[in-house]
C-alpha cells in the first residue's frame, strides 16, 4: 500500500461501495482471509519530541495495512470497523500487537537507540476476557520491554463502560505499558474527566491541527487542551502536522511531541529502520 494522496494511501474503495451492503459483505468474506493470505501488514509512523530546532525520535505509531488481492488497498478506516463488528478484531489485533512487537523486539536486537511503539487498540480487544494474559504473552515470547509500549486508545469505550475501562487500564499500566487518549477533541469527554483514568499521553485529533492556520478558534483550544493536560501530568502528542507553522505554533505553545506528514508519512518496517541508522 502506497502512502500517497491525502487519504494517506491510494484505495480502490469508494463511498459508494461503502454504502453497498453487498459490497459489505464481500469485504468481510476477504477479510476472514487476509490474515492466513499475509495481506496484512504493518507500516510505522515517526513521533518526534522537537527543542530548540533539536528533533529526536520518541515513538512510532503502528499503522495497519490490508493489501487484499481481490480490493487493492483498505484503509483501516473501512476495515477495523467490519473487523470489529465480526468479532475478527481480537485475531487480527493480536497479531497485529504480536508482530509490532517481534520487529521492536528486533530493532532492539540490532542496537538502536530506544523508542516506544504505540499500538491502537480497539474497544472490543479491550473487552477480550484474557486480554492482560495476551499482552503478557506477547511481551514474555518477544521480549519486547513493557516500558517501550504505548497502547492507544479512543475515548469510546470510556463512555460506554466506565467501570471496566478503569479497570483494565489500570492493569495494563501494571504491567508498565503506557497508556495514550486517541483523537482527544472529537468526542464527549472532557479534560476534567480525564483525570480519572491513567493516562500518560493525550493525543490531539488531526483536525484541530489541520485548523491551526485557518481557525483562530482552535488556536486557544489547543493551547488550552495542552496546558490542561499538563496540569493533569500528561504529555501532548499533536497529529496530521502537515505545514511548518502548525510546528511553530504548537512548539511555541509547549506541545511536547509531533506526528505528521510534514515530519514523516507512515512506512513499512524496511524504510523506518533505515531512518534508525
Ligand atoms: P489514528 O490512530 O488517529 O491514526 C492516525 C491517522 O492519521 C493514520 O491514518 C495516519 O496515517 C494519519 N496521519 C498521520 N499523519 C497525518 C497527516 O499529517 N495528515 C493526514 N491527513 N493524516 C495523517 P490511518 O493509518 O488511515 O488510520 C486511521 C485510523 O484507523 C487510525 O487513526 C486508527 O483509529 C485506526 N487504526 C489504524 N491502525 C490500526 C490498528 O492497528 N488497530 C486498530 N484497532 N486501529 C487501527
Ligand atoms: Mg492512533
Ligand atoms: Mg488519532
Ligand atoms: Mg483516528
Amino acid at each position: 500500500c502506497r502512502e500517497i494522496g491525502n487519504q494517506g494511501y491510494f484505495e480502490y474503495y469508494s463511498e459508494e461501495m461503502g454504502r453497498n451492503a453487498g459490497y459489505k459483505l464481500e469485504m468481510e468474506q476477504y477479510l476472514r482471509k487476509a490474515l492466513e493470505n499475509e495481506e496484512l501488514l504493518l507500516n510505522y509512523q515517526p513521533v518526534y519530541a522537537y527543542q530548540d530546532g533539536e528533533i529526536n525520535l520518541v515513538s512510532a505509531e503502528v499503522l495497519v495495512r490490508w493489501n487484499s488481492k481481490e480490493l487493492g488497498c483498505v484503509g483501516p478506516d473501512k476495515f477495523i470497523p467490519i473487523a470489529e463488528n465480526t468479532g475478527l478484531i481480537i485475531e487480527i489485533g493480536n497479531w497485529i500487537i504480536r508482530t509490532a512487537c517481534q520487529q521492536g523486539a528486533e530493532w532492539i536486537a540490532n542496537g538502536y537507540r530506544a523508542f516506544r511503539l504505540a499500538i491502537n487498540i480497539s474497544p472490543r480487544q479491550l473487552r477480550q476476557y484474557d486480554f492482560i494474559n495476551v499482552l503478557q504473552g506477547i511481551l514474555s515470547d518477544t521480549g519486547y520491554p513493557a516500558e517501550q509500549l504505548c497502547l492507544e486508545i479512543t475515548e469510546g469505550i470510556l463512555i460506554e463502560d466506565d467501570q471496566y475501562a478503569r479497570y483494565i487500564l489500570n492493569q495494563i499500566k501494571e504491567l508498565g505499558i503506557s497508556l495514550a487518549i486517541d483523537d482527544f477533541g472529537t468526542g464527549y469527554s472532557s479534560l476534567s474527566y480525564l483525570k480519572h483514568y491513567p493516562f500518560d499521553l493525550l493525543k490531539i485529533d488531526r483536525a484541530f491541527v489541520a485548523d491551526l492556520d485557518i481557525d483562530k478558534s482552535h488556536n486557544q483550544l489547543v493551547t488550552a487542551c495542552i496546558l490542561m493536560a499538563h496540569g493533569l501530568n500528561m504529555k501532548v502528542v499533536a497529529e496530521g502536522v502537515e505545514t511548518a507553522d502548525q510546528l511553530t505554533f504548537l512548539a511555541d505553545h509547549s506541545c511536547d511531541y509531533y506526528q505528521g506528514y510534514y515530519l514523516n508519512r507512515p512506512m513499512p518496517a524496511q524504510p523506518f529502520e533505515a531512518l534508525l541508522k
